[in-house]
């Protein structure tokens, strides 16, 4: 079945590194992006694609409902795959107001929006609406808890995990009130080309790059799941074409990593790729900061529902990752040291207090 998709956030991290994904293995299909390009979005990530005639690029507001209205009917939309969101915790606690417009109301303006347009052609059930989500709406575990799993309760610890909440609400909402088609993927951390530098992972090489401190949380003993977004992409893909509508499926790679060992990780693969570094060994760079607010402790998923059901498991190591992700950025300065702006040092230097 040939498809046309709206991809939301599709200039960002995940989003991007799904359209280039998706655009190269189903070329037949057309892909429509909707992307507000705030800071984290970017539009030279889509470059490669602007001249083909299946591809078209809308700069908008997921809350802007005529817009999104309009998009539906001009395309004849038949799958949504939202990952437009406001995504980084840190800044969810220094002003929480535009997670709740973006990933609470944009969620619903989509859904209201698409549900229009689902039943104006006759509520086809090939269409689909992917609501991308993460696994930090399960809350925080201890050490011996077991993985957070797909009826795991809901217990969001940070305005960002909250409004993710909610919207995931919306989702199973929308499928149970009205029958529209959605799915949720909860999904743990994920790291990869085009990631915007002020996450732990691009955050540390980059800084690696720079001879720049390298800031550590608290006692830099959280714990997450890494997830390489190349493997998240083809979960997804899994579950537009698997998947049954009303369902969750969690994604994560098994791969549970303490923050500082995942930093010594870094640090050494950096010493090994990177040819002249400013400091070396870059471990030397490590630096204690305070810890954020609330910091939950462990995130691990448990993926047997989306391997047993649907037949996705993750390909990539840790080790193969990262060091694809480290290669990656070696290769594209260009693309990473524009972002570095006046604005983002101003963020920077309020999280984390080092210079
Ligand atoms: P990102 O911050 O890199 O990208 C978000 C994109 O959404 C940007 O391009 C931005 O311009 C766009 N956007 C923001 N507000 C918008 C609005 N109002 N209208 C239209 N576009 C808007 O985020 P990401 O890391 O790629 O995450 C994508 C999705 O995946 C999010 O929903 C996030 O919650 C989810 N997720 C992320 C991770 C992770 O590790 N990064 C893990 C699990 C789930």
């Amino acid at each position: 079945m040939i498809r046309t998709l709206l991809i939301t956030g599709g200039a960002g991290f995940i989003g991007s590194n799904f359209v280039h994904h998706w655009c190269e293995t189903y070329p037949d299909d057309r892909v429509v992006v909707l992307d507000a390009l705030t800071y984290a979005g970017n539009r030279k990530t889509l470059a490669k694609l602007e001249n083909s005639n299946n591809f078209r690029f809308v700069q908008g507001n997921i809350c802007d409902r005529s817009l999104v209205d309009s998009l539906f009917r001009e395309e004849k939309i038949d799958t949504v795959a939202h990952f437009a969101a406001e995504s980084h915790v840190d800044r969810s606690i220094l002003g929480p107001d535009a997670f709740i417009q973006t990933n609470v109301v944009g969620s619903f303006t989509l859904l209201e929006s698409f549900r229009y347009f689902w039943l104006e052609q006759g509520k086809p059930d090939t269409y689909r609406f992917l609501h991308v989500s993460t696994d930090e709406v399960y809350g925080s575990l201890e050490l011996d808890d077991p993985a957070f799993c797909e009826n795991t309760p809901y217990a969001p610890n940070s305005p960002y995990s909250a409004s993710k909440a909610g919207s995931d609400h919306l989702a199973r909402a929308y499928y149970h009130t009205y029958g529209l088609p959605t799915i949720i993927t909860n999904c743990s951390n994920n790291y990869g080309p085009y990631h915007f530098p002020e996450k732990l992972i691009p955050l540390m090489c980059i800084n690696i790059l720079l001879g720049k401190p390298l800031p550590v949380y608290g006692d830099g003993q959280n714990i997450r799941d890494w997830l390489y977004v190349g493997d998240h992409c083809q979960a997804l893909d899994t579950v537009l074409h698997k998947g049954k509508p009303g369902e969750t499926y969690n994604i994560g790679g098994n791969n549970e990593v303490k923050n500082l060992d995942l930093v010594y990780k870094l640090c050494e693969l950096m010493d090994e790729l990177a040819p002249d570094l400013p400091v070396k060994p870059a471990k030397e760079l490590i630096t204690f900061v305070k810890d954020r607010p609330g910091h939950d402790r462990r995130y691990a998923i448990d993926a047997t529902k989306i391997k047993t059901e649907l037949g996705w498991t993750p390909q990539e190591t840790v080790d193969g990752g990262l060091r694809r992700t480290i290669t990656w950025y070696l290769n594209n300065r260009e693309w990473w040291q524009p972002l570095l702006s006046k604005d983002y040092q101003a963020y920077y230097d309020q999280v984390y207090g080092v210079k």
